[in-house]
């Protein structure tokens, strides 16, 4: 088993940069990489245009250039680097596993047996809610959340904050977006894209510097007016509030939806702020450190609250 995930992983690998070529030599609606491209252009247009949540500007907040490294690192290298080959080895060994188990079949409904609209709704809000559920986790559970702390821990934001986050949160999000990928056979098709481009859009637009105000278009869907608050140094709630990706339904539904109208936007940040590194590396290394030295039981209830 060993080394046939060995070779699962050099064939991803192999596979992935081929594939990687050809995503940047073959612009479609459907690429993910023109895609985040096209949306990281268009809020930053928005950015540049609109009236501004905060004073700070677009290029000159702190942290931009870092975010725009994120952005690169996350979208376009992280995957290049073997992240996407060591997901595939770690499906492989889970099928595996389960397999010895006599479990091979994990399909309970199969959704390309209904109508469109109907397959797209059911997959939109299924993947919505797995994505709340994910990020309420990195809230919930103290051990994820020294790495999503690394998303908190910007004082200004912009459009690419967004994709300023440790990538070991990815190991909550994808085997979570994986359930229903095989209970009910979600294939990768144009919906999915669809709901990238939505999901995509969304969260590079919630993270932007402007204000526009949707009024109750708060209530139902993300928006900067709600998300800034996710991001407060000092917000209600034991966890936190407004863990939405596009839908507020879920944050309305477990009680986490916050949205004072009358109060001026939080200052954003955590608590121990002068602890988290200002650069990329110091900030891969540090939720290690956090989660696993010897100062864990101090720094692991900071504020998210
Ligand atoms: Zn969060
Ligand atoms: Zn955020």
């Amino acid at each position: 088993m060993v080394l046939s995930v060995i070779d699962v992983f050099a064939e991803n690998f192999a596979f992935y940069k081929q594939y990687f070529g050809y995503m940047i030599k073959n612009p479609a609606w459907n690429n993910p990489l023109y895609m985040v491209f096209f949306i990281c252009v268009a809020t930053f247009i928005m950015e540049l245009t609109l009236p501004r949540k905060l004073p700070y500007s677009p290029v000159g907040r702190k942290g931009f250039a870092l975010d725009i490294f994120y952005v690169i690192f996350i979208d376009f290298l992280l995957m290049l680097f073997g992240f996407y080959a060591a997901a595939k080895a770690v499906e492989y060994i889970f099928t595996q596993t389960m397999g010895i188990f006599g479990v091979s079949d994990f399909l309970i409904f199969d959704i390309t047996q209904l109508n469109g609209a109907v397959q797209f709704l059911i997959i939109f809000f299924v993947l919505d809610f797995m994505q709340w559920f994910g990020h309420f986790l990195l809230h919930r559970v103290d051990f994820l959340w020294h790495f999503h702390k690394i998303h908190h821990a910007q004082e200004e934001l912009g459009f690419a904050s967004t994709r300023h986050f440790h990538w070991m949160e990815y190991l909550v999000f994808k085997p979570l977006l994986f359930i229903p990928f095989i209970l009910l056979n979600v294939p990768v098709s144009s919906f999915f894209a669809v709901y990238l481009w939505i999901g995509l859009s969304f969260t590079f637009f919630s993270h932007a510097n402007i204000r526009v105000n949707f009024k109750p278009l708060n209530y139902l869907l993300i928006t900067p007016e709600t998300h800034y608050w996710h991001h407060a140094k000092n917000i209600p709630g034991k966890y936190g509030v407004n863990f939405a990706s596009v839908l507020t339904v879920w944050d309305h539904i477990f009680g986490y939806f916050y949205y004072p109208r009358n109060k001026e936007t939080p200052q954003l940040g955590v608590d121990d702020q002068a602890k988290i590194p200002t650069t990329f590396v110091g900030q891969m290394i540090h939720p290690f450190r956090e989660a696993f030295g010897k100062k864990k039981k101090t720094s692991s209830k900071v504020k998210k609250k």
